[in-house]
Parts: C-alpha cells; structure tokens; sequence
C-alpha cells in the first residue's frame, strides 16, 4: 500500500513536545498535530534548547518534515476580541505561540478564528481578525497562519465560507496565511457532505469563496451532533452524522495531496485502524 497522502492525529505531546513525533509515529501516522504548550494556560515556559534539538531530530527520525506538522495553538486565545487589552493579549499570546513554531522548525501554526461575545459587529470583528494575523506575521518569520473554519457555536465566527474570505481578504501577505477544514464543523456549521453530491457541491462552493490554493491541512472527523446544529462533537470516523463518503470524497481529492490531514476522533485506541482506514481508500 502506498501512502500517497499525508495522515495523522492530534497527538499528546505530554512531557515534551519532543514526545509528540515518537507518539505519531507509534500510531503509523504520516502527519501530526500538537499542542506546543498547555492549550488552557496563557503562559508557559519557553522552549529550551534541548528540547528543540530533541524534537527536531524525532521528527527527522520518524520521516517529518514541517509540511507534515500541524501545531494548534491555545483555546484561551480571540484574535477578533472586542475589547483592546483583551485584544492585545491574544495578539501577545498569538505571536508567542507562532515563536514556538519557528523555533521548532515548523512552518504552520492552526487556529480559531475569534468571537465577538456580541460586543462588535461580524464585520469589525473579522477585521480585528486579519490584523491581528498581520501583527503575527510581522513579528514572526516563515509559519503560516492557518485558519480553522468553526462550527459556529455561541459567537464564534469562521463558520460561513465567506468570513474565511473577508479575514485572508484582509491579510496583507497572503503567502503566509491559509486554511483549516474541519469536517465536522463543516458539517455542524451547514455545509453538507454526507454524499458524493454534495461533497462535490460544499467543496466546489469553497473553492469558489475561499479557493484551494489556500488549503494546508484539514481535521478529519466525523459528527456527533446533527446537520447544520452548529454544535461542535467529534466522532470517530463512521460513527457520526456524516458517513464514511466524505472521507473517500477527500482521500481521492487533489487538494489533499501534501498537506496535514489529522483526526481529532474521540477514539485514539482505534486512530492506528482510522489512519490504516483513510490510506487504504487515499488514491
Ligand atoms: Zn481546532
Ligand atoms: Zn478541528
């Protein structure tokens, strides 16, 4: 079997990022995420050297170049967040974690766009967005910003292929800003693809909103919650809403060649039979 495409899982990165590529590699994966500090706390010690040799040299080891690597950065962070102190320590926190990134070699760092917690318009909040991400991109060199299209659960914008074209519409080095899709958000945010018909439409209509060549990596999971609920559940592949043809839609799809794609399933036990599952259907 030849492992045309590049798949993994979010993987622990507990006790080191340097863990992270040993764990990916254990599961058979061609592809991981990570969290490169504790994703519930604003602050963490920097990396210190070592660990940044360490991991460089387990992902080398295991066959991981950057493009295979998906970081993810804090939950706690709002790029769009409508007050400007609060504003300014996400940008600080944001640019930290794309630091983190760039000292560990990589070259993408994923994120959730932000929430207006119905303070702010849609539109001024989409803007607060892209500067926050030219601020990163300023201050940073060489990651791409990647953005993860939402669910859209509470105020969360990101969730409508077009807030995704306004913000990279307002990034001003569009080379180093791309895409995210999650296939369960997609899904729980009212794009269907639950058939080869209208995966082929859901994914057509990104292409022509937001267009592919933005696309660097996608999160593969199926969905607890049902279509258009705008509820964000997980659920292994299969086992959800959405069905196995979505999957084979995407395993067959030239956008996905050479990009992360990454299960973030509920199940790890069963992520070596997913990943197994997803190159055996890759063509
Ligand atoms: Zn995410
Ligand atoms: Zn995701």
């Amino acid at each position: 079997m030849n492992s045309k495409r590049w798949v993994g899982a979010h993987v622990s990165a507990q006790g080191g990022v340097a863990n992270a590529p040993i764990n990916a590699a254990k599961i058979g994966a061609t592809a991981f995420a990570l969290f490169t500090k504790n994703q519930r706390r604003w602050q963490a010690a920097p990396l210190d050297d070592k660990e940044i040799e360490t991991f460089k040299q387990n992902c080398h080891l295991n066959g991981f170049s950057a493009a295979q690597v998906l970081p993810h950065d804090s939950y706690l962070i709002n790029l769009g967040h409508p007050e400007p102190e609060l504003l300014a320590k996400s940008r600080d926190a944001f640019v930290d974690e794309m630091r983190r990134c760039q000292q560990l070699g990589l070259s993408l760092l994923n994120f959730h766009p932000g929430s207006h917690l119905r303070k702010i318009s849609e539109s001024l909040c989409l803007r607060n967005i892209s500067d926050s991400i030219n601020f990163a991109l300023d201050s940073t060199e060489g990651v791409t910003a990647v953005i993860e299209n939402t669910a859209g659960q509470g105020s969360n914008l990101g969730h409508q292929f077009e807030h995704l074209a306004q913000i990279i519409h307002h990034v001003e080095d569009k080379s180093r800003v791309g895409i995210c899709i999650d296939t369960c958000h997609m899904f729980a945010a009212g794009y269907d693809i639950r058939t080869a018909e209208t995966c082929e439409s859901s994914f057509n209509l990104f292409d022509e909103i937001v267009g592919f060549q933005y696309l660097k990596g996608m999160h593969l999971n199926d969905c607890k919650t049902a279509f258009s609920s705008r509820v964000d559940r997980h659920d292994s592949l299969g086992y959800g809403s959405i069905g196995k043809v979505a999957f084979e839609f995407i395993m067959q799809h030239p956008a996905t060649t050479s990009i992360p794609l990454i299960l973030e399933t509920i199940r790890p036990d069963i992520w070596p039979d997913e990943i197994r599952w997803l190159q055996s259907i890759s063509r």
